[in-house]
C-alpha cells in the first residue's frame, strides 16, 4: 500500500504537486490580475478545474498584498432575489464584511438615485478608499444569478461599467473582477453593456496527453507510457477530473489500467459513483435524460436540441459541441455507461409533464403571480375554513387587513413597473414578519394584503401587525414628487395602515360582519393619518356591539 494521498474531488490547494498547469491559462491570468481595472471570466463545466484555479489566482493575489474577496452566489438566499436594491445591498454589505470594513451602508445608499448608482457610490466613495491595495474581487458560481433575469441584466450592467470606470478614474483601477462560471450566458445584453465581451476569456480545456504523462510522473506511476496514456484517455478523455481518479486508484496499486477499462461502466468500477450521480441528475429531469440519451444512441450527433437543454448538459460537462448543432458524449465511458443505464420510458416522460403540469396549475390557482404569495381565492377558502375552525373550538380569530398608504401616487410618480417591484417588495416585508406556518399572508387585491391569524389574541395580532409596519417602513422606499393638486413638493417613506380585528367565531354575528368590521378599522387608520394599526372595537368579549 501506498503512502496516503486524498481521494482527488476538492479543489487542489495552490501548493499541489497534482495542480498540472494548462499554458498558457495561469501566466495570461496572473498577467491580467496585475493589470489596472482588469477582468478575467473563466468558465468550464464543473469538475475541470475552476476552482483550483481560483485557489492559485488567490495565492497569486495573496504574494502581491491585494485584498482578496470572494463571493459565491450559490450561498445567496432566495429573497435576496426579490429585488435589485436588496440584491445590491447584499453583496456590497458582504463585500464590506469580507474586507473586515464596518459596513455605514445607510450612509451611501440614496434610493431617489438608484440601487446601482448608490452601489457605485459605495464602492468609489468609501469601500475603495477604505484599503490600500487593489480588490481582488472574485465573483464565484455567478451562473446561480443568471436565472433571476430581472436581477442578472443590471447586475452584470453594473460589472461592466465598474470595469469600465477604471478607464477614467484612477480608484476603480484598484478593481479587478474575476467571474466563474459552468454555463454559457444567455442573459440578453447589448454587447456594450455586458461584461462577458470584455477582459481576458478564459475555458478551461481538457487536459493533452502532455499533461496526463506529467500527472502520472506526479503519481510515481513509472510503466504508464504513451499506450497507457492513450487508453485511459479514450475512455476518459482528458477530463481532468476523470484522469486523476483512474490515476490515484493506478497509484494506489488496487487496480490494473486493463480492470480500470473494463469495469469502467459496471457497478464496482473506480467511476461508478460518479457516473451514478450523473445519471442521478439526469433521471430526475427527464426532458434532460431524453435529449442525453438521444446524443448516447446517435451515430453522427446531428440532433435538434433546444438552447436550454444544451446549456444544461454542457454544465453538466456531459457533451462535446462539435460545431453547430452537433452534440457527442463527452467521452467513451459516458455514451457506454448512458446507452446501458439510461432509461428512457415514454410513460415517465409524459407522466412527469403532467405531474409538473398539475403542479403548476395548483400553484397558480391559489398564488399570485405578481408576488408570489397566496392570492385572493386561497384568502377566500382559508378565511372561511379558519373561521369555522375557531367557531368549533371556541378559539380567538385575528384578521389584519393592511393597505399601501398613498399607493396611486407612488405609481403616478414612479410608474406601473416600479408600482409592481415595490408590491412585491412589500409582500416579502410581510412574509418575513410572519414565522408561524398557521398564519396565511394573502394578497387580497390591489395594494391590499390580508392576513388570516387563527389562535390568536388581539394583542397579539397587534405585535405583528405593527412589526410589519415597522418592516415595510424600514424598506426605505422613498416617494417623492410634486403633488397634482397643491404642487407642493411631497417626500415620505412609503408606509402602510392596518385594520385588525378578533373574536371568537360564534352565532352572534356573520363573517361578513367580522370582514367589514377589519375594513372599517382599516379606514379610521387612513382617516387619522395613515402608517399606523388600529383594532376594531366592533366585538367586545365576543358579542357585536
Ligand atoms: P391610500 O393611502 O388612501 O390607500 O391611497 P392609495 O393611493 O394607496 O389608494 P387608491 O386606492 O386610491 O390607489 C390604489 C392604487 O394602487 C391605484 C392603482 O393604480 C394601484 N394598484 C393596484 N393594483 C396594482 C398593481 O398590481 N400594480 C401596481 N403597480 N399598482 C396597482
Ligand atoms: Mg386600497
Ligand atoms: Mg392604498
Amino acid at each position: 500500500m501506498k503512502k496516503n494521498i486524498t481521494l482527488p474531488g476538492d479543489p487542489l490547494p495552490s501548493n499541489s504537486r497534482f495542480y498540472i498547469e494548462r499554458p498558457p491559462i495561469e501566466s495570461d491570468a496572473y498577467t491580467e490580475l496585475l493589470k489596472p481595472g482588469s477582468l478575467i471570466r473563466i468558465k468550464a463545466p464543473r469538475h475541470m478545474g475552476k476552482s483550483s484555479l481560483m485557489l492559485r489566482l488567490i495565492d497569486q493575489a495573496q504574494t502581491e498584498g491585494y485584498s482578496i474577496v470572494t463571493i459565491d452566489f450559490k450561498l445567496v438566499d432566495r429573497q435576496t432575489f426579490f429585488s435589485l436594491n436588496n440584491f445590491l445591498r447584499w453583496f456590497c454589505a458582504n463585500v464590506a464584511r469580507k474586507l473586515s470594513v464596518i459596513s455605514l451602508l445607510d450612509d451611501y445608499w440614496d434610493e431617489e438615485i438608484g440601487s446601482k448608482v448608490s452601489a457605485s457610490i459605495y464602492f468609489e466613495s468609501y469601500l475603495l478608499e477604505q484599503i490600500q491595495s487593489p480588490l481582488v474581487l472574485i465573483l464565484h458560481e455567478i451562473d446561480y444569478i443568471f436565472e433571476h433575469q430581472h436581477i442578472a441584466q443590471d447586475f452584470l450592467l453594473l460589472l461592466r461599467s465598474w470595469h469600465e470606470q477604471a478607464k477614467q478614474t484612477p480608484i476603480w483601477e484598484k478593481v479587478r473582477l474575476v467571474l466563474l462560471h459552468s454555463t454559457e450566458v444567455y442573459i440578453p445584453l447589448n454587447i456594450n453593456q455586458s461584461p462577458f465581451n470584455v477582459g481576458l476569456s478564459l475555458k478551461l480545456p481538457e487536459f493533452t496527453v502532455e499533461q496526463v504523462t506529467k500527472l502520472a510522473k506526479q503519481y510515481e506511476i513509472d510503466w504508464f507510457d504513451s499506450q497507457a496514456v492513450e487508453k485511459l484517455m479514450n475512455l476518459v478523455g482528458g477530463h481532468p477530473y476523470l484522469i486523476h481518479q483512474g490515476l490515484y486508484y493506478l497509484y494506489q496499486q488496487k487496480i490494473s489500467l486493463p480492470e480500470i477499462l473494463d469495469n469502467c461502466v459496471l457497478n464496482n468500477g473506480i467511476y461508478s459513483e460518479y457516473l451514478r450521480s450523473l445519471l442521478n441528475i439526469l433521471q430526475k429531469n427527464p426532458e434532460l435524460s431524453q435529449a442525453y440519451n438521444q446524443i448516447v444512441n446517435s451515430t453522427d450527433g446531428n440532433i435538434y436540441l433546444s438552447t436550454n437543454l444544451v446549456y444544461k448538459l454542457d454544465s453538466l460537462g456531459l457533451i462535446k459541441l462539435n460545431g453547430e448543432k452537433n452534440y457527442q458524449p463527452f467521452c467513451e465511458m459516458y455514451r457506454l455507461f448512458f446507452q446501458q443505464n439510461l432509461f428512457i420510458d415514454d410513460n415517465n416522460i409524459r407522466l412527469d409533464k403532467l405531474k409538473k403540469e398539475n403542479e403548476q396549475l395548483q400553484v397558480l390557482v391559489n398564488i399570485d403571480q405578481l408576488t408570489q404569495i397566496a392570492n385572493r381565492k386561497c384568502f377566500d377558502e382559508n378565511f372561511k375554513l379558519e373561521w369555522q375552525r375557531m367557531a368549533n373550538i371556541q378559539e380567538p380569530l385575528s384578521l389584519i387587513l393592511a393597505d399601501v398608504d398613498e399607493f396611486k401616487f407612488y405609481n403616478d410618480t414612479y410608474g406601473h413597473q416600479s408600482g409592481d417591484d415595490c408590491l412585491r417588495q412589500v409582500a416579502q416585508a410581510i412574509n418575513s414578519v410572519i414565522k408561524d406556518p398557521n398564519i396565511l399572508v394573502a394578497r387580497y387585491g390591489g395594494e391590499e394584503f390580508a392576513l388570516i391569524l387563527p389562535q390568536t389574541e388581539a394583542e397579539e395580532a397587534i405585535i405583528i401587525a405593527e412589526e410589519i409596519r415597522e418592516t415595510v417602513k424600514s424598506l426605505r422606499i422613498n416617494i417623492s414628487g410634486l403633488t397634482n393638486k397643491t404642487q407642493a413638493m411631497h417626500k415620505t417613506r412609503l408606509t402602510i395602515s392596518l385594520g385588525i380585528v378578533c373574536v371568537i367565531p360564534s352565532g352572534y354575528f356573520s363573517i361578513t360582519e367580522f370582514f367589514e368590521a377589519a375594513d372599517q378599522a382599516l379606514y379610521q387608520a387612513k382617516q387619522l393619518g395613515r402608517d399606523r394599526t388600529i383594532l376594531s372595537s366592533k366585538f367586545k368579549f365576543g358579542y357585536y356591539e
